[in-house]
């Protein structure tokens, strides 16, 4: 496959990333917290947060699920990622499904001779124009219940198409497109988990992609909120300079209490991950609070800067829009919110039935100092209270 210019220079950046370790880094509990900051610092100092959604796709989703896919096949394709050879993608959305993942339909059959074939399509998938492979979960057909499952598809696999990049207001750095299957055949090595686990795979990415996606933002709000503090001591208008104007302050103070908030949701996600017990509601707060900071951020800065602000060479408009889709991509806010809703209220209820937090400090609502388990309370398996 010939690649276009644009598509080597991201596999140029992910084998530098590789080389330097990124992907071990934020593969591993033990070095999760190292490799956030390292995303933090080089947001800060790149011209382009547009693509970091490429790199937060490879990381954040196909490396944990390659991780726990335990095949031969993924963990080759796992070596291949943590170093950089190879740029995945994790499809997911489809045109008529988006935050409703029940409603996918592109489908794992099995053929009269045996094999298993995927039809369908997806779209909207950071890094599709560009990736080498790509993790597709379907339906799975061949499963009386018709579970979700996830497998391994080339992008050069007879009956794969792949798309032109979509044109997006921002992010322009990640390539985003669609793909569409037509009776691919999938062979059985290229299954990601267990029967039926699909979901489960589904989840444990989930929780890694929202703990990572905070840290590019931050990285570059700490960045614009520098600029604006510089900008407003050499800035005069009315013969004084403008960080003696209470309005620009109140810009300013406002974007640095945005960043404090996300940053510290963001260090308790991250906390939990690297204690080995995540939680997924504090994740999902987590990515929510740090793109609807940036957002608040990138626009203030834009008006603090007047004119200077909205010069394209400044790039402040691109981190707004990247923001903005930021937003939605990992996620929209409602799509948080019912996760986090959804945590309260099991938390409670096992509170109700004294039924023990599922792993030690994972209690959502008092932090992290809740007992893991009372005398009281002894603990019982989490099936215990669905009976
Ligand atoms: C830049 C970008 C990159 C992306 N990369 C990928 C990728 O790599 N892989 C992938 O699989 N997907 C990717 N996506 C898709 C992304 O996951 C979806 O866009 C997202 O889940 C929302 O789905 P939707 O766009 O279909 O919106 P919809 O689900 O149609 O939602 C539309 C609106 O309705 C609201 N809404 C929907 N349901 C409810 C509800 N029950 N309660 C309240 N409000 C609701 C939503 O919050 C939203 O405001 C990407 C998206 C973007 C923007």
């Amino acid at each position: 496959m010939t690649r276009s210019a644009r598509d080597t220079a991201l596999h140029e950046r992910f084998l530098a990333l590789g080389r330097d370790g990124l992907f071990q880094a934020l593969s591993d509990t033990s070095s999760i917290e190292d490799g956030c900051r390292r995303l933090a610092r080089l947001a800060h100092a790149s011209e382009d947060l547009g693509v970091f959604l490429s790199i937060i796709a490879a990381a954040g989703l196909a490396v944990p699920i390659l991780r726990r896919g335990a095949s031969a096949h993924a963990e080759q394709l796992l070596e291949d990622a943590l170093a950089g050879r190879a740029v995945l993608a994790v499809a997911i959305t489809e045109r008529g499904a988006g935050s409703d993942v029940a409603a996918i339909r592109t489908t794992l059959t099995r053929a009269a001779d045996g094999s298993l074939r995927l039809d369908g399509s997806k779209w909207h998938i950071t890094n599709a124009p560009a990736c080498d492979a790509m993790i597709v979960f379907a339906v799975d057909a061949t499963t009386d219940d018709r579970w979700l499952t996830a497998v391994v598809v080339y992008a050069d696999d007879p009956g794969v198409r792949v798309g032109p990049e979509l044109s997006l207001i921002g992010c322009k750095g990640s390539p985003t497109g669609e793909i569409w299957f037509d009776d691919v055949r999938v062979p059985e090595g290229r299954v990601l988990g267990r029967a039926r686990e699909g979901r489960a795979l589904l989840d444990l990415a989930f929780v890694r992609e929202r703990i990572l996606a905070p840290w590019p933002l931050i990285g570059k709000m700490e960045r614009v909120i520098e600029d604006c503090l510089d900008h407003v001591e050499e800035r005069e208008q009315f013969g004084r300079p403008i960080h003696e104007f209470q309005y620009v302050q109140d810009k300013i103070v406002s974007s640095f209490e945005e960043l404090v908030y996300a940053r510290h949701l963001a260090e308790r996600a991250l906390g939990a991950v690297a204690r080995g017990a995540p939680q997924a509601g504090l994740a999902s707060l987590a990515k929510a609070a740090a793109a609807d900071a940036a957002v608040v951020t990138f626009r203030f800065a834009i008006e603090v800067f007047g004119a200077h602000g909205v010069q394209a060479e400044r790039r402040y408009g691109d981190y707004l829009q990247d923001a903005l889709c930021a937003q939605i991509a990992g996620g929209t806010r409602e799509t948080h919110k019912k996760v986090v809703f959804g945590e309260l209220r099991l938390e409670r209820a096992r509170a109700r039935h004294r039924i023990a937090p599922r792993r030690a400090g994972s209690t959502l609502l008092r932090g992290e100092g809740a007992p893991a388990r009372t005398e009281d309370a002894p603990a019982r398996t989490e099936d215990t209270i669905h009976g």
